[in-house]
Formats: C-alpha cells, sequence, structure tokens
C-alpha cells in the first residue's frame, strides 16, 4: 500500500492565501469580479477562473492530486463537461466505463449525440476490454474508480499505459476515493476530476468540482472552461478551502471506521454480501493495495431476503436516508428506488443491483453508534412467519 506523507500539510497550507495587512490566521476573501485596470490585478475576472481565492484553492488541489495545477468549479458536473468538451471535437471517439456516475453517462446519452462525438461504455476495464474497443478516432478513455454503488475497481496503472501506448487522454472520477486514499497522477492518469460535493465539501452544503492535471492540460482545459462559464463564486471557494482543511483528518477517520464496520457486516447473520474494497473477499482487493492507501468510507451491502429493506431503512434512527454522500454524517440509501430506478429489473440484474442492495457512506460519527444504530433496525426489520 502507498504512503501519503504530510497530507494534513497539505490540506492545512498548501496553496495558503496570506492575509497581508493583519496576518490573520485565515485566508481573506476576495469577493470583488473588478479590479483598477492599472494595477496587479488587471484581468482577473471570477469566470476566467483567477481570482485570488480560486486560484489559491486550486494550487492546494494541484498539491493534494499531486499535479502541477487544477482548476475549481461551479459543479462536478461542471467539471466534468468541460473536460469532454475541452479534449474531445466532432468525429472523435470516447471509450467510458458503464458504471459511472449517473450524471456523467446522462451527459454522455445527451450530448455527444448532439455535437458528432461516439462514444463505448465498456463493462469491466481490462486490457483487453480496451483493444476491443478502441477505435482509429478514439481519443480519451474515462474511468471511476471505485465505481458507484458495487465498489468495483479499475486497475489506473493498466489504464494509463494502455492510454499512454495509444496516445489517449486519460481522466477519471476520483470521487469516491478523495485525494486522500487515492492519487490517480502517481500512476499517470492526465485528468483527475472531483465533485467536491462530497468528501472535498464534506458537510454536505457545498456544491462544486475540480480538475487537476498538468500545466498544459490544464491551459487548454481553461480556454474551454471560461467560455462555458462554470466557474465557483469566491464566497463558495472559501467555504471548500475551509473544508478541506479538515479533509485528511475526516477521510482517515472515516476510512478506518468503514474498515471495521465491512469486516462487522461480513459476518453478520442478516447480511448477504457486502462489497467494500479493503475486504480480503473483494474480487480487487489486490488492485486496491495496490493504487489506494485506505479504502474509503463508501460501502454497499446487501440485507439477506429475510429483511423487509424498507422497514430497515425505516428504522434507522442515526443514519439518514439521503441521496448524496461523503458527509461528516453516515447516510445510506437504496440504488434500486434512487439513482438506478430508471433502469429495467433486467438492466440491474445484468449489473448486479439487486432490490436488497443498500448503499453506505460512513461518516465521522464512533464505530459502536453506527453498529447500534444497525442492530437495533435489522432486529425490528426482520420478517417473521
Ligand atoms: C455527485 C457526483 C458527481 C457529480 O457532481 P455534482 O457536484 O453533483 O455535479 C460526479 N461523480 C461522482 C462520483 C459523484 O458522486
Amino acid at each position: 500500500m502507498k504512503k501519503n506523507k504530510n497530507q494534513n500539510y497539505t490540506c492545512v497550507h498548501a496553496g495558503e492565501l496570506k492575509d497581508p495587512i493583519y496576518g490573520g490566521a485565515t485566508a481573506p476573501i476576495y469577493t470583488s469580479t473588478t479590479y483598477d485596470y492599472r494595477g496587479p490585478g488587471t484581468n482577473l475576472y471570477p469566470r476566467y477562473f483567477n481570482t485570488p481565492n480560486q486560484v489559491a484553492l486550486a494550487q492546494k488541489m494541484a498539491a493534494l492530486e499531486h499535479t502541477e495545477s487544477a482548476l475549481i468549479f461551479g459543479s462536478g458536473m461542471a467539471a466534468i463537461s468541460a473536460v469532454f468538451m475541452a479534449f474531445l471535437k466532432t468525429g472523435d471517439h470516447i471509450i467510458l466505463q458503464r458504471a459511472i456516475y449517473g450524471g456523467t453517462s446522462h451527459f454522455a446519452d445527451a450530448e455527444f449525440d448532439r455535437v458528432g462525438i461516439t462514444y463505448t461504455m465498456v463493462e469491466h476495464v481490462t486490457a483487453e476490454s480496451l483493444q476491443d474497443h478502441l477505435q482509429e478516432n478514439t481519443k480519451m478513455i474515462y474511468i471511476e474508480t471505485p465505481s458507484n454503488p458495487l465498489l468495483e475497481l479499475v486497475d489506473i496503472e493498466m489504464v494509463s499505459a494502455f492510454a499512454k501506448a495509444n496516445s489517449l487522454t486519460t481522466a477519471i472520477d476520483n470521487t469516491f476515493a478523495s485525494p486522500i486514499n487515492q492519487n490517480p497522477a502517481d500512476f499517470g492518469i492526465d485528468l483527475i476530476l472531483h465533485s467536491a460535493t462530497k468528501y472535498l465539501g464534506g458537510h454536505s452544503d457545498i456544491c462544486a468540482g475540480t480538475v487537476s492535471g498538468s500545466q498544459k492540460h490544464m491551459e487548454l482545459l481553461w480556454k474551454t472552461a471560461k467560455n462555458y462559464g462554470g466557474s465557483l463564486s469566491d464566497v463558495t471557494v472559501h467555504l471548500l478551502e475551509r473544508s478541506i482543511k479538515t479533509l485528511g483528518l475526516r477521510v482517515k477517520q472515516q476510512s478506518k471506521t468503514a474498515l471495521k464496520l465491512a469486516k462487522f457486516l461480513e459476518r453478520h447473520p442478516d447480511l448477504e454480501k457486502v462489497n467494500y474494497p479493503g475486504l480480503k473477499s473483494h474480487p480487487q482487493h489486490k488492485i486496491a493495495k495496490k493504487q489506494m492507501s485506505a479504502y474509503g468510507g463508501m460501502m454497499s451491502f446487501e440485507l439477506k431476503s429475510t429483511v423487509d429493506h424498507n422497514e430497515f431503512l425505516e428504522q434507522l434512527k442515526v443514519v439518514k436516508p439521503a441521496l448524496s454522500l461523503a458527509g461528516v454524517e453516515s447516510t445510506i440509501l437504496s440504488p434500486v428506488q434512487t439513482s438506478h430506478s430508471l433502469l429495467t429489473p433486467e438492466q440491474r440484474a445484468e449489473q448486479g443491483i439487486t432490490d436488497q442492495l443498500l448503499r453506505f457512506s460512513v461518516g465521522i460519527e464512533e464505530l459502536n453508534i453506527l453498529i447500534d444504530d444497525i442492530e437495533q433496525a435489522l432486529e425490528k426489520s426482520r420478517i417473521r412467519n
């Protein structure tokens, strides 16, 4: 497993914007949308991604993802769509992993056709499946690992090597792992994307996105991104910067609790199956060990058919049923009732998503609190004949 040093220091101090007048401990917030054109701020404008707070936070994200540069966006989808539109053009082809975020696959369905970009969704991303779907006009590979909701992994190093051999640009949605547990740039991935709405924000009160990459890639992205206009307001940039200061503390705690909880749930008689990359039973545990420094706060599990899953959700007192994830509070959802509700039962069965499957986002609450809540809810939702 890779060691990642001084992450808390990076979270707190990288890209620190000093208060030059009063020497305050936190960064001043510069909310101006216009600056004296005769002064040092001539070209500063929020939509150009170049105001002081945006630039400082971008430096923190670059440091966290081990890249030269970064840009901060108004949402995860603003970041993802800007990457597609900047690096693809009419006539190009892109290979996407099937199990990507719903909004991303919807973007491909709704937008690529209209601009003449073709795409292939690959079920299991391996060197063989990539080779099978590679075309003359393929320009990019886009992956997401661990995936939602089954926590499947893709071998990042393999994807990077394949892309380099075929001169393709690579992009990864690194939201689930967070920069604390996985740094795809170390394996040669070009563009590292985050929905900062999740772990980076971490308190379920910010919508934002980030992209990290080399100076060269980020300059290209910037040229398109400023036309689409998806920058983040400086006030929210400040909130996000404040949140990231505790990213390392939060994610390390969430990962520790999640590993213990996954081990507990795996042995539980009311559960059929637990999907968590940190478990030895996870089919890609070896890949997890190679590319992650801890296994993260996301997991999913299947209840046995002897438990009523609706009643289970109903009975939870601490863990909140909620759509989003990665906050300091634990949340849970049924993919069948939410993210995957538009698929047919056959499509869901094909992807391994059952009615009894629940996705769990581990918060910072103590392990015993979570276990007690789960136990009491199971107790009340067993089906008695
Ligand atoms: C939430 C999410 C997104 C989309 O981000 P928004 O901030 O909602 O636009 C993208 N990828 C993953 C993995 C997500 O969980």
